[in-house]
């Protein structure tokens, strides 16, 4: 199949357009490419091209997961009814207000017998949100989570009749699941169809329910998944654990599950990418002088050497101790922010010897009782 066109192109609007913008824009190219106006070969298939871009623009759920996973994200969630059926056709055309009897798009998608609700549907996709240590994060795990979802009935085997029973076809649709309508436009006379509600479109109807899963087909039950965590996994991340959703309906396949990643922030460590960065405080003396010092990593502490006359704000890089590659090989870097910390308590024998470090500057100190600064400050205490 020839690679899918975007939507936003197809319809030749922006990527910001609002609906009042992608309303005009499919109305006016519904009107030039409709079937029965215009007999160009190709025009029935631009007429779906164009219906179908505005079916999932139109809808707010969809246009989001269109604009995050594009035509992937919108055809392993939607089937082709679940994207035409909110496009009314008297909407842009105004054929006379029968509105909910049908859609232009039954001309396209239930015309010949409507078999179309009547043949097995995947299930629905599930989503699990899963809050995981920074750690755990970096290293990956493997998870066991619990959820609540259905599963095909095993004792009737997803038909939802009892046992040693069949289901009969049913008399107001003849099994085909569709109830078929003629209906006006200013087209001319359609035939469109609708679900049939005696038997909601499956075209069975069940005369002996299973007794586990009352006619379903369906048991909902707990199910324990493991999940795989791959090292290196960032916040809002997800995972997609295919066949774990939803039972399918009718014996289709079942959905996916997709595990939503969250994780929790650490109090030592943050992360940028792949890299870590902790921030680290340093003795005057040690800036000074130069010093080893201990500093914690993600795999235990190591030893850094810190150069005399290191400033606050000074970054140090230890390699390969961040956050592993995701699905790659190797790990990025840790980064050590120092802050040199100025001593709060000192004793006076640390007093003295300061001052003689700031003599030796040439510096005037003010730590003697009773000094000029002393009062002022006091007094600036004594006006509050
Ligand atoms: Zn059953
Ligand atoms: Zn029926």
């Amino acid at each position: 199949m020839a690679q899918k066109r975007d939507y936003y192109e197809i319809l030749g609007i922006p990527k910001t357009a609002n609906v009042d913008e992608m309303k005009k824009a499919y109305r006016k190219l519904a009107m030039k490419y409709h079937p029965d106006k215009n007999k160009a070969p190709d025009a029935e298939d631009r007429f779906k091209e164009i219906s179908e871009a505005y079916g999932v623009l139109s809808d707010e759920t969809k246009r989001k997961q269109y604009d995050q996973f594009g035509h992937a994200g919108i055809d392993s969630k939607y089937s082709r009814e679940d994207i035409f059926k909110n496009i009314h056709f008297e909407d842009f055309f105004g054929g006379g207000g029968s509105r909910g009897s049908g859609s232009i798009f039954d001309i396209f998608f239930g015309g010949g017998g409507g078999a179309r609700e009547h043949r097995p549907q995947q299930g629905d996709d599930l989503i699990y949100k899963l809050q995981i240590p920074f750690k755990t994060a970096v290293f990956g795990v493997k998870r066991v989570v619990e959820i609540l979802k259905t599963e095909t009935c095993g004792v009737c085997g997803g038909s939802g009749a009892k046992p040693g029973t069949t289901p009969k076809t049913c008399r107001v649709c003849g099994g085909t699941g569709q109830v078929q309508r003629t209906q006006n436009t200013p087209f001319g006379r359609f035939a469109t169809s609708s679900t049939c509600t005696a038997c909601h479109g499956t075209g069975k109807i069940i005369e002996h329910p299973c007794t586990t899963c009352h006619g379903t087909g369906v048991v909902k039950r707990k199910k324990r998944i493991s999940v795989k965590i791959p090292a290196g996994i960032s916040s809002g991340s997800r995972l997609r654990i295919s066949g774990e959703g939803e039972a399918g309906k009718l014996g289709g396949p079942p959905g996916d599950l997709y595990v939503d990643i969250y994780v929790s922030p650490d109090p030592i460590f943050t992360r940028d990418g792949d890299d870590v960065i902790i921030k680290q405080s340093i003795s005057i003396t040690q800036a000074s002088l130069g010093s080893e010092i201990k500093v914690s990593t993600l795999d235990g502490e190591v030893k850094i050497k810190i150069p005399h006359g290191t400033q606050t704000g000074k970054i140090f890089r230890i390699k390969g101790k961040g956050v592993l590659h995701l699905h790659g090989y190797g790990r990025g870097d840790q980064l050590v922010v120092v802050t040199v910390k100025t001593p709060e308590k000192l004793t006076a024998h640390q007093k003295e010897l300061l001052r003689q470090i700031a003599q030796s500057f040439g510096e005037t100190t003010h730590s003697k009782s009773g000094s000029i600064l002393d009062k002022v400050v006091n007094g600036v205490k004594e006006h509050l």
